[in-house]
């Protein structure tokens, strides 16, 4: 009956990974382990879209130049 209380997370080991998972440096193994986990644990699996989506949106200010795509320099 303690749905309410609602921890950061259940795994801190996972939580404490999570920025390098998204960051794709992670080697294989821990990258499908924290993955197995993400899908049997909801929590963690919010966690991680909430922290993809932040590192997303910082990466996108962390490289203002990327949208230079358009130059028709040939
Ligand atoms: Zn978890």
């Amino acid at each position: 009956m303690s749905l309410t209380r609602l921890e950061p997370c259940c795994c801190p080991e996972v939580c404490e990974r999570l920025s390098e998972f998204l960051d794709g440096e992670l080697g294989p193994i821990d990258r499908v382990r924290l993955g197995l986990h993400l899908a049997a644990c909801p929590r963690c699996a919010v966690e991680s879209a909430s922290l993809d989506a932040t590192v997303r949106a910082l990466r996108l200010l962390a490289r203002p130049g990327r949208r230079a795509r358009l130059s028709r320099g040939r």
